[in-house]
């Protein structure tokens, strides 16, 4: 069997990975169209911040170690069509300019996401970058070191805009968040969290801006001079733009059914609309376990999965790929948080109707010194009807994170609150107190629910 993957990003190196692992007997042509295999937006915060010294280092694969597997890698080599009828993909080498067709028993796209571009005047100056991908890894890395550039306005506090703003804070720059949501991060954390954070960020040279609009950027000599809001003025020589990604598939609008936001619409087999195209990773939604409906959720580990279920299902659709519960996790200076699921603030956005507890503890037990000792904040959130488990939230300066997986787990498994009222979680001094906080949330929703 001949299979064609497109892009090389997570879902792309999963679905190789999984087909080198599963169908030692096909052929697999890999192709991308960056000169570069594999890079990991994930890890540009770690390189930015001189953590990983080579750029060149931030990637799953390289192309010669994959062609070693016996993969037929094309870097260079943009799929810029695809001929369902014929099973044929059109390939434009953007190294030399021919072109050619390829044939396919089966396709496999992970073909992405882009950052969405402002519609505002002067959003085409120079110094408006954004945060994705290797080129703009090394703009990035360049702008932290330019002493030039003094004031840095990001536009956008999800995870990736408040990456970008540390980065510039540690790098010694004035930095603005702009938002026009009422709060940072507010996607992924209700204000008890980001109230915390907000003050965090300000103590570290990070100022919000957040309910504000932007209207435009105002250039000299052709480059940032300043970002106008509904509100005010800053001023900037460097925009970094983080408000979102687009789906990649403007070019596939004639060939497969895309969904009303762009992405691509698939079955939970990872199948498209056209028989033996699957596809994956952010171009696509996957089934959200709070709704059990499809969400777009662009993570890694979104794409990784789906792109080993592309594998599974390539011959037989047999393997649901199973529903997820959008955790994601981030340090913010000293503080440590993750989230999972439905908060409180994003309810609304997937029409349910939801119930919260918000509690506080120490780390660990009160006998340990409070310098060793801080505070976690913890938030449940469930459905009021019947105790079900629909999301929740953590934050510390000690790492209490992994704890957002068990309820990520407790989601897709539809747990309610008295499976975790009083499930069984080890306890030690060192650790933890005897009983976990998640524990404690679930005995408080039990009361409120009672
Ligand atoms: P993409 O990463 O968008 O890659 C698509 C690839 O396909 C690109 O290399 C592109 O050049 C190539 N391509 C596209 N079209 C074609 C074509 N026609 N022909 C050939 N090649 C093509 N997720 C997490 O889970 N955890 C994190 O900590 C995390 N941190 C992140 C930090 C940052 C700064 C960013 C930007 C993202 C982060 N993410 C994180 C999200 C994660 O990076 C994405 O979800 C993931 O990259 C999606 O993978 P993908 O395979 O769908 O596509």
């Amino acid at each position: 069997v001949k299979v064609i993957v497109v892009g090389s990003s997570h879902g792309g190196f999963e679905a190789v990975r999984e087909l080198l692992a599963t169908q030692p007997d096909a052929e697999i042509q890999w192709y991308e169209k960056g000169d570069f295999v594999s890079f990991l937006s994930c890890g540009m915060q770690l390189y930015l911040e001189g953590v990983v010294k080579d750029v060149n280092n931030v990637r799953y694969a390289t192309a010669e170690g994959m062609r070693a597997k016996g993969v037929h890698v094309f870097v260079r080599q943009e799929v810029a069509s695809i001929s369902p009828d014929k099973h044929e993909v059109h390939v434009k080498n953007l190294a030399d300019g021919t072109e050619r067709d390829e044939s396919y028993d089966k396709l496999i796209l992970s073909a992405g996401a882009v950052p969405v571009e402002l519609p505002v005047p002067g959003n085409d100056l120079d110094n408006v970058y954004y945060m994705r991908g290797r080129d703009w890894a090394m703009k990035l890395k360049r702008a932290t070191v330019e002493p030039t550039i003094k004031n840095v306005v990001v536009i956008g506090s999800g995870y990736i805009g408040i990456e970008a703003a540390e980065v510039f804070a540690k790098a010694g720059k004035n930095v603005t968040v702009i938002d026009i949501l009422p709060r940072l991060l507010s996607v992924y954390l209700d204000k008890e969290f980001t109230s915390v954070l907000t003050k965090e960020m300000a103590e570290n040279g990070v100022h919000a801006a957040s309910g504000e609009t932007v209207k435009e950027i105002v250039g000299k000599d052709g480059k940032v001079a300043k970002v106008v809001t509904d509100q005010a003025e800053y001023p900037a020589e460097l925009v970094v733009e983080a408000v979102g990604v687009r789906p990649n598939t403007k070019w596939l609008a004639d060939t497969l059914e895309l969904n009303s936001n762009g992405t691509i619409k698939t079955d939970e087999y990872q199948r498209t609309s056209q028989p033996d195209i699957f596809a994956v990773g952010d171009a696509t939604k996957i089934k959200f376990a709070p709704t059990d409906k499809p969400a777009q959720i662009a993570l890694a580990t979104n794409g990784r999965r789906q792109g080993r279920y592309a594998v599974k299902n390539l011959t037989d659709a047999k393997y649901p790929t199973p529903a997820v519960s959008g955790s994601s996790a981030l340090s913010v200076f000293d503080y440590h948080f993750a989230s999972t699921g439905i908060k409180e603030g994003t309810a609304d956005k997937f029409g349910m109707t939801t119930q919260s507890v918000y509690v506080e503890d120490t780390y660990r037990p009160p006998f340990v010194p409070a310098d060793q000792n801080p505070k976690v904040q913890f938030k449940l959130t469930f459905d009021p009807t019947d105790g079900r488990i629909l999301g929740a939230q953590i934050m510390s300066k000690a790492d209490v994170t992994a704890n957002i997986n068990v309820i990520s787990l407790a989601i897709q498994q539809k747990l309610t609150v008295d499976d975790l009222a009083y499930a069984d979680f080890f306890f030690q001094p060192g650790f933890d107190r005897p009983w976990n906080i998640i524990n404690v949330a679930a005995q408080k929703a039990q009361r409120e629910l009672a």
